[in-house]
């Protein structure tokens, strides 16, 4: 099948169930086919049930080229995680939660070089940072009032402990940095990662998500039950 050409060619490769969602996908600047086809495969990977959940609790879904030009207010702000001079033109997706609610995936980002400029290249793998960005919006949409899940389930938060306190080889420990980051930030990753590799893999791959399958093997028996919607 030929790829979509625009936005509505590719809504008509949604689920029935997750075209029907008023608002749900939208773009903030024409796509590519080849990008278009990559967000209905990552959509499509997720079950209904969770689109339908955060569409519910006010998530929309945004797409674009570069994040910083898909939603303007992140021009010169950097992710979390990312090194100081970094910004979101950098970050293949995020999710933005209160007051935004939105699941952006951006079409490509300026990748540092060695020298320190930036190169314009495609996202890799847009279907997992999809998949990932919509992790992040279910931990967000399972708050209800306390934090999301990735903060306060107990299990969830008794397994991640343990597992970071057994993780002491170095070599491990820097490259899963991004599941190791202090306060709520590492934990909100992990539940976003093991989400996407739930559904069909993650952003970093197949190698990434078994090596935080064992290091993190309890989050990853909770996950199932945790992610259940209310
Ligand atoms: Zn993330």
């Amino acid at each position: 099948m030929r790829s979509p050409r625009t936005l509505q060619e590719m809504r008509r490769l949604l689920s029935p169930a997750v075209r029907g969602l008023q608002n749900y996908v939208a773009e903030a600047i024409p796509c590519s086919p080849t990008f278009y086809a990559a967000i209905a495969a990552g959509l499509n990977s997720v079950p209904d049930e969770y689109h339908d959940f955060i569409h519910h609790r006010g998530y929309r879904v945004r797409l674009g080229s570069l994040l910083t030009d898909t939603h303007p207010p992140l021009q010169g702000r950097r992710p979390r995680g990312y090194p100081p001079g970094a910004t979101y033109a950098e970050a293949p997706g995020a999710l933005l939660p209160h007051p935004e609610l939105l699941v952006l995936v951006a079409e490509v980002v300026d990748e540092r070089q060695p020298g320190g400029q930036l190169r314009r290249r495609p996202v890799r793998n847009v279907a997992g940072v999809c998949r990932e960005e919509l992790g992040h919006a279910v931990d967000y949409a399972l708050d209800l009032g306390h934090g999301p899940a990735s903060h306060t389930d107990p299990q969830f938060l008794a397994a991640y402990q343990a597992a970071v306190a057994a993780l002491t080889d170095p070599v491990v420990q820097a490259y899963l940095a991004y599941q190791l980051q202090g306060g709520h930030a590492g934990r909100e990753e992990l539940f976003a990662q093991m989400f996407a590799a739930l559904f069909g893999g993650g952003t970093l791959g197949p190698a990434y998500d078994q090596a935080i399958h064992q290091a993190f093997p309890t989050c990853l028996a909770v996950l199932p039950t945790l992610i259940t919607p209310p």
